[in-house]
Order: C-alpha cells, then structure tokens, then sequence
C-alpha cells in the first residue's frame, strides 16, 4: 500500500519573534500571518541555551540538545584556540536523512549550519557560516549557476556594501533569497520543502533601537522605523506568495530559532577574567595590539590584504577577521582572531571564555571543581553598571545539556540581565562592561522565545494558542507527519495536539526507531542517495 503523506513547507525566520507581531499589526502588514494564526495553531517556541543561531538551526533539525552533537557556538574549541564550525561538525543524523531514506525528497534552502552541503534526495543550499559565494554551497553542485543566474547578486551571508544603508543590504539579501526560492519551489518539487531567511535576524540586531522606545539608546527616527514596517510587510508578503505556490493539500509551518529584544551593553568577560587571575596573557594586553601594530599587523591591514591575494590559508585561520570586520584600527583585540591565543599563557590559564561561555583550563577533576564555583560566585558578585540590574543565571554545562558531546561544550555559561548583557570576548577594552559596540553597531540581542505557526489540512483550527512548545519538538513532529519512526535519541516530542482530530497525523500512533549512528551506516545510505533516481520527483 502506498503511504500516504503530507507535503510540508517549513518556512523558517531567523530570530522572528511576536513582540514584533504585536507592535505593528494593527498597520495591517500581517495579513498573511494573522490568518495563519487564526486558522491554524500558533505559539512561543522556546530554543535552547545558549540562545544563538548556531547551535539553534542544528537543534531543530536533529531535534537534540547540544550536547548530542557537539555544537554549541558558531566557534568551536580546539585545545587552545577556536575554528568555525561547519556542518561536518553536526554529530547526529537530520530530519532530512530520515526523510530521504523513506522514500521522501527534500528541499533545503539556506539552514544555517549546513555547509559543506550534503547529498540528499532532493536539493540543498546551504546556509549561514557558508564562507563565501565562491564556496560549493549547493548540493548538486551545478544548482549553485543556476541560482547565480537567477540572482547574480545573491548572497550568501550579512554584506554591506559601501553603496548601502544596513537596511539597503538587509532587503536586497532578502529579494535575492526570495527570488531564488521562489525558483526551486517552483521548479524542484520535493516532499518536504524548507526556506529559512535570516533577514529578519539582521534587521533586528541593527534596527532595535529604532523601534524600541525603551532601548537605552532609542532613536527618534520615523523613517527608520517605516523601513522596518516595510520590510516586514515584505516578509508577511512573501509567505502569502510561497502559500500560494503550493496546493491547498500542504501544510505549512512558521517558525524562528529564538526571539530578539534590548541590547545594552557587553560584559568583556576575558578582561575580567585576566583581572580576577583567572586567564593569564604572556604579556599586557595593551602590548599585544602595540606588538601586532609594531609589525604592521592590524584588523584592517589583513582583511585586505587576504582579500586581495585571496590567501585562502589566512582566510581559513582568520574567519572572524573577515566576518565581523568593522572598518576601525582601535587597541582593543577581537579574542576569537586567533593571534590572540598566541598571547595566552595556558600554563597559567584556570579560565579562558570564547563565544558564550567560559572554558576551565584543566584536567584535575577537584581543581575543575574547585575552579569552577570560584568564578561561580565571583560573577554572581559582579557589580552592575550604574543603573542596570544584572540578573546573572550561570550555568553549568551538566545543567542545559546531555549527551556524549558535553568535552567541547563551555563549562560555564553566563546570561546576563536576561539577554541584555552579552558576553564580549575581546580583551583590552576600558572596562568590564562597556556600551560602545551597542552605540554604533548591533543593539539587539536574542531572547528565548521564538515563534511558531502551525497551518493547513492536517493542522487543528481556529487559532489555538500553544504553550510549552520547544524547538527540539519540531524534527520528531515532522518525521511522524511523514509516517517516518521518530529515532528514540531525540529530545523533542511530537507536538500531537497541533493535529486536527481526524487527521491522519492525530489518529496515527507515534513510532520509535533505534536512533541511527554515524559511520558505515551513514556511508551506506549517502551512497544509496547518490543512486536515487532523483529526477523522477524533481
Ligand atoms: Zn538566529
């Protein structure tokens, strides 16, 4: 008997949150999502901690916590010192594997957390953390001209070029993405299609303050704020139109990986721990960035010159150089450039901090311990900055995750003020909380909730509000909507009351299979992938 299924369109916005919703409905730019909402079943998505992007996206399409695969950051330890993660890094089979091994071919756009892409049944471009457009991000390889030929300035990831506003750059990236998706929905019918925009992420890091009146430093500009109502009309626009490519028969599914809200400020958490004796450097830290300085080296200086030779070895080294560039010579050293790490006396060195969490440098259990609750209640001490209330939750690594990864996740993980404080890992700066960065460039930070929207022939309606839904709940509620056994090693649980009572999804039990292991298994199956005939659906 042929199993029946449902085609399923997940569209994902980064970082989406209802907050937003709710401030600009009423200048009527959500009609697309306001009938989704009430016809369909809509709620908060809780992500996990840390509340990043990467590890998020990863969470949701493996539906584990970090600790089952090994990532918890865009950067990932190394003994002493810290690369880009990739995909490679991903230490767990994803829905679409599961998917492809049924029968079901899929359509993957721009998932954070999936170069180098992989070979599926179906299609493939990958998403954030793809170097760059000269990267093989696409799977099969010759989609990536067509896509440029589609949209030759289609990008890969945040560029601003030197013709554009911030909001310039965020909607062209947003144009090209649509475009292009519009494309390969159209022309690349698959079983499950996903399409994730991360514009909207964008948007609200470096337009917050625009449209926060609570924002410590709000700004009074109209026309900011209409370029954010534009824009997200255009994000409401586009769901209708990618509503509309498909059949009535599809189900469609909203979703972020976690919320956005206020940013006030960054806590250097490596200057702080150098000043407590946790984190010992071999010189001053002012030296450092005097010594690179001395030998010509400065931020500026090696982004152009790597670009310009495109020294690929010095791109790879330096990847932080490259994306966070901000066109300033200053003394203070990005931490995660790895020239800092040279300057570290690890012999010396309890505690060092790299992305959102601090790292206890030893292998002494008792002395981890013992390292450990010091800074525990050093921070908990912290003194705020003048008129801020703190609110540190820290915690410790065995409280947030589970799994056979937990060697390379951060010992310790500080939230601050519930989000509004980040950690900032350069070293140098004046003080231990600083607000220059939020001045002059990204004054949002995220939040725990994200959103999630549930719609179509399957899905229950009249607007039901959700509560308790996690982001881990996604990938095992997928699988069982396409009759796929949800592998018994995932954290989430499938969402069964998002179904209408006499669907299929609602009616049908819940199977479990023995979670899949990496390895010959997997070999086995690309190889089996590969030979899919896979023109015959696309
Ligand atoms: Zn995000």
């Amino acid at each position: 008997m042929a199993m029946k299924y449902s085609r399923l369109l997940v569209i994902g916005l980064d970082g989406m949150t209802f907050d937003l919703y709710k401030q600009y409905k009423a200048r009527g730019i959500f009609k697309n999502i306001t009938e989704m909402m009430n016809k369909g079943v809509y709620g908060n998505l809780k992500s996990v901690i840390p509340t990043d992007t990467v590890p998020a996206w990863a969470c949701f399409y493996t539906g584990k916590n970090p600790g089952k695969i090994g990532v918890y950051g865009t950067s990932k330890k190394e003994s002493f010192g810290a690369r880009t993660v990739s995909s490679k890094d991903v230490k767990s089979r994803k829905i679409w594997n599961y998917l492809n091994e049924n029968g079901y071919t899929t359509g993957l756009f721009a998932i954070p957390l999936t170069y180098p892409p992989e070979p599926v049944s179906g299609f493939m471009v990958s998403g954030m953390l793809t170097p760059n457009i000269k990267s093989n991000f696409t799977y099969p390889e010759e989609l990536k001209e067509e896509i440029l030929r589609i949209s030759p300035s289609y990008r890969v990831s945040f560029e601003v070029k030197k013709s554009e506003t911030i909001m310039d750059a965020i909607n062209r990236s947003f144009e090209a993405r649509v475009k292009v998706a519009t494309y390969l929905l159209g022309k690349r019918k698959c079983d499950f299609v996903m399409v994730v925009f991360n514009e909207t992420d964008w948007m609200e890091h470096f337009m917050w303050k625009y449209i926060d009146k609570n924002h410590p430093f709000f700004e009074n500009n109209k026309k900011k704020e209409e370029e954010v109502i534009d824009f997200l009309g255009q994000v409401d626009k586009t769901i209708g139109d990618f509503k509309n490519l498909f059949s009535s028969d599809t189900n469609i599914m909203i979703m972020s990986d976690h919320g956005a809200g206020i940013l006030h400020g960054h806590f250097n958490i490596n200057d702080w721990l150098i000043q407590n004796g946790y984190l010992a450097m071999r010189k001053k830290q002012k030296g450092i960035s005097k010594g690179l300085a001395k030998i010509g080296i400065t931020r500026e200086k090696l982004l152009s010159i790597s670009l310009k030779l495109g020294l690929r070895e010095l791109t790879k080294q330096l990847p932080f150089w490259i994306r966070r560039s901000i066109p300033e010579e200053k003394n203070v050293i990005e931490w995660d450039d790895a020239l800092a790490f040279n300057y570290v006396d690890w012999e010396k060195t309890k505690a060092w901090a790299l992305g959102n969490g601090i790292y206890i440098n030893t292998k002494n259990p008792e002395e981890y311990i013992k390292i450990r609750n010091n800074i525990l209640s050093d921070i908990k001490n912290l003194k705020p900055p003048v008129g801020n209330d703190l609110n540190i939750t820290t915690y410790k690594k065995e409280d947030l995750f589970s799994g056979d990864y937990l060697d390379g996740a951060p010992d310790l993980i500080p939230l601050f003020g519930e989000y509004k404080f980040l950690l900032s890992t350069s070293i140098g700066n004046n003080d231990f909380f600083t607000f220059d960065k939020v001045k002059r460039s990204r004054n949002a930070s995220h939040r725990l909730n994200g959103i999630f929207i549930a719609y179509g022939p399957d899905i229950k309606g009249g607007g039901k509000k959700l509560e308790g839904t996690s982001i881990l709940d996604l990938a095992p509620t997928i699988l069982h909507m396409y009759n796929v056994p949800v592998p018994e090693d995932m954290d989430g649980k499938v969402l069964k009351e998002i179904f209408k009572g006499n669907s299929e999804p609602r009616r049908r039990e819940v199977k479990y299979q023995r979670a899949g292991k990496e390895g010959g298994e997997r070999g086995k199956i690309k190889e089996r992938i590969r030979k899919l005939k896979v023109g015959e659906r696309i």
